[in-house]
């Protein structure tokens, strides 16, 4: 089967099992494993950032962040359909008692800077203290342009507000725009980065910050029972993801592209331009039968979101293509 899906569904490459078969190991809860002190040295210079930390999942590299930065009866600003806001059990609120303050995306997937600035409460009993802001790069595969995040930075900055990315995809954005990732991160105190979505890895995400974001954040790891052992033996396809499968995600942004392009010559329209790897199919198209089509096809999608990977290569797109074709002929005049 291809697989739409996410691109989460990727499987560890055998180059990658013989970095992970090939790790040194050591208790990482004594900070004595090898590969992931390297994981996270290496993340943490990539980015330009003092410090990292390796977790299971970006959820709780998210939740880490803000936890991190925040108090109990703070309040983070968050978009409101943010993965970190939506998708994440609430845990900001559940486990750290930080409200979160949530405002809609714009189109172009950025927080408007006029209405964060309009939520952020006074200095006043009755209200939270809000402490951060959180972007998501990219959101719904939209990647935020370098002007947007240098004014959200000043602006934030000005505010005396911190900053926090869910950086999921952050590196589709910087491949996207030709710039590094510190370029991206050099506006945030905090990002959380998955090495388990585009990067192709089959677990774990980063969390890059100042020594003592990071700091906390490893106490707060161990609290939520994240503190791992010999993860030497995961982190090493982490770091080999790093170092290997960053540039190759140019080749699934253009994947996405000739499946954007063919399926808008088809009549299927978008809701919006492919940008990086994400297809997302316009919401008024019914796509129960299109899931039954595919599925037959050999191609597996969930609904209108359509994800490009490392584990589908561009002939696997052209028979995606011919596939949405022999639907559309099917269907034709429908
Ligand atoms: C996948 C994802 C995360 C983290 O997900 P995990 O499955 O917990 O690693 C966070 N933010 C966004 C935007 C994501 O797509």
């Amino acid at each position: 089967m291809i697989d739409l899906r996410s691109d989460t569904v990727t499987q560890p490459s055998s180059e990658m099992l013989a970095a992970m078969a090939a790790a040194e190991t050591g208790d990482d809860v004594y900070g004595e494993d090898p590969t992931v002190n390297a994981l996270e040295a290496y993340a943490a210079e990539i980015t330009g950032k003092e410090a990292a930390l390796y977790a299971a999942s970006g959820t709780q590299t998210n939740l880490l962040g803000i936890l991190s930065h925040c108090e109990r009866g703070h309040e983070y600003i968050v978009g409101s359909r943010a993965h970190t806001y939506m998708y994440e059990g609430g845990g900001a609120a559940v486990l750290g008692s930080v409200q979160p303050c949530p405002i809609p995306f714009n189109s172009r997937g950025e927080l408007p800077l006029d209405e964060v600035e309009a939520a952020v409460k006074p200095d006043d009993a009755h209200f939270a203290i809000t402490r951060l802001v959180c972007l998501e790069n990219t959101h719904a595969g939209k990647v935020l342009s370098m002007a947007y995040l240098d004014e959200y930075s000043r602006r934030m900055q000005a505010l005396g507000l911190r900053r926090h990315l869910d950086g999921a995809r952050a590196f589709n954005a910087a491949v996207k725009l030709d710039v590094t990732i510190e370029g991206i991160c050099q506006y945030f105190d905090s990002a959380s980065l998955c090495l388990s979505k585009g990067l192709a890895a089959p677990v774990g995400s980063v969390l890059v910050g100042s020594k003592d974001i990071i700091a906390r954040a490893r106490r707060y790891r161990k609290m939520l029972g994240g503190g791992m052992r010999q993860a030497g033996v995961i982190a090493a396809a982490g770091l080999y993801a790093l170092k290997n499968n960053v540039q190759r995600l140019a080749d699934d942004h253009a994947n996405a592209a000739r499946m954007g392009q063919a399926l808008k010559e088809m009549g299927l329209p978008l809701a919006n331009p492919v940008e990086t790897n994400i297809v997302m199919l316009a919401p008024e198209i019914d796509t129960t039968p299109l899931i039954e089509h595919l599925q037959q096809h050999g191609v597996r999608i969930n609904g209108h979101r359509w994800v490009f990977h490392r584990d589908i290569s561009s002939d696997q797109t052209d028979h995606i293509i011919a596939a949405c074709r022999s639907y559309r002929n099917e269907h034709a005049g429908e």
